[in-house]
């Protein structure tokens, strides 16, 4: 049966499973008791299925989990949703700057900020001595001698 996204007006975000045919009918919101019809989105599949010992649990993603513990899988939801607006952020931080991925670095708090030419520089400079270290020590051509040689401590 496909799952209905609801968005009442009091704030409430819900989903319901519901046959196809009610798929236009509003629903009773939960918390407020007021009509809300379902967002225009496209209806998602809820699984009918005999849960089993295995398969998946808890991801947070509406319809998909076997037995979802709803304590866990609104966790996930929300965590799934951080990744989201923080994939948006990302997206629109590219396009309004310019810039390509490799100019991005993560903030202490998880957010993209476009790196300054020398601070480019030096992570490229950074990630090549890692490549040609890691080379040299996997073909054994004295990779700790170059890495100490580059810092400066040979
Ligand atoms: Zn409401």
């Amino acid at each position: 049966m496909p799952v209905f996204e609801y968005h009442c007006s009091c704030g409430l975000l819900f989903e319901k499973m519901r046959p196809r045919r009610k798929a236009q009918e509003a629903v009773t919101c939960e918390r407020c008791a007021q009509e809300v019809t379902p967002e225009l989105s496209a209806p998602r599949f809820a699984f009918n299925l005999t849960p089993t010992d295995s398969g998946p649990q808890n991801t947070g993603v509406a319809g998909f989990d076997f037995k979802p513990d709803p304590v866990i899988g609104a966790d996930a939801a929300r965590r799934w949703k951080e990744v989201a607006k923080r994939q948006t952020y990302k997206k629109k931080l590219l396009h309004a700057t310019g810039a390509e991925g490799k100019d991005l670095s993560r903030t202490f708090d998880g957010d993209y900020t476009v790196m300054k030419p020398e601070e480019r520089l030096a992570s490229e400079t950074a990630r090549n001595m890692h490549h040609e270290a890691m080379d040299r020590i996997r073909s054994e051509k004295g990779g700790k001698e170059y890495l100490a040689s580059k810092l400066g401590k040979g």
